[in-house]
């Protein structure tokens, strides 16, 4: 697999074409960013703690029968993936409330949430990624209605399988942001699932130990995601 030019340069990963149209490389770099890219940062082996995590829960994922674009881990830092057609949407479900949806709403955070969430948010930086809902989706073109419903239903999948795998380790999933793609006219899960774009916290300590260490201030970003990972038996070595 030959790695050609880069084509795209997000916050914290950069994507190269290859010598496959239908394949990608996604390079996990060490840079961190929160706040729409107005906080940013260079975190040492980060970008290898979560090219690994991801690889990990993707096969998870792959294994109950979720599609996903990932193909395999070529480096410390890089992995193949299917070329997907994005859609330009993140699906988000959360089953505690933290984060944005306390301020939107004026509810404390660590509320249980029965049955769990769903919102859409268009991706799109410049407007802070605005909370979207299905008629949005479907009126503007983002997506069809009938990969609307998939994309709901897999994230919801996806939190069947997430919940239990990380309650085994003792960790509970708060809320999650995914990112779907079409590939060969199928749904498919894209983007990455790292510490950066989920919330997990201790089950006993409700310590944080995603992303919003980095938000908050709070030190040892990859150190939780680290320990997290090793908790589900990943090995970073
Ligand atoms: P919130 O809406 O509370 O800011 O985020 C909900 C969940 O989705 C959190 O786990 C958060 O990390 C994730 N999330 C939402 N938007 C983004 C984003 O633009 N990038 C990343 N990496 N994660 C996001």
């Amino acid at each position: 697999m030959e790695k050609r030019e880069e084509l795209y340069k997000g916050k914290a990963k950069s994507v190269y074409t290859t010598d496959d149209p239908d394949r990608l490389i996604l390079y996990f770099r060490n840079d961190t960013s929160a706040f729409d890219g107005k906080k940013t940062a260079q975190l040492d082996r980060k970008g290898m703690v979560n090219n690994k995590f991801n690889a990990y829960i993707m096969q998870k994922l792959e294994e109950a029968g979720i599609p996903t674009q990932m193909d395999q881990l070529l480096s410390d830092q890089e992995s193949l993936v299917k070329r997907l057609d994005m859609v330009p949407v993140e699906c988000v479900v959360r089953n505690i409330s933290a984060g944005s949806i306390c301020r939107r709403l004026g509810v404390q955070e660590g509320l249980d949430l029965n049955p769990p969430t769903f919102e859409f948010f268009l991706k799109n930086d410049d407007l802070g990624d605005p909370m979207i809902n299905e008629y949005h989706i479907e009126s503007f073109g983002w997506a069809k209605a009938e990969h609307i419903e998939v994309m709901k239903e897999l994230t919801f999948k996806v939190n069947d399988v997430l919940k239990a795998l990380f309650a085994e380790a003792g960790l509970l999933l708060v809320d999650y942001k995914l990112e779907f793609g079409i590939y060969k006219g199928q749904v498919v899960l894209g983007d990455e699932f790292t510490p950066d774009g989920c919330r997990l916290w201790d089950k006993d300590t409700r310590e944080k130990l995603d992303k919003d260490r980095f938000r908050q201030g709070l030190g040892g970003v990859v150190e939780a995601y680290e320990a997290v990972g090793q908790r589900l038996g990943i090995n970073f070595d």
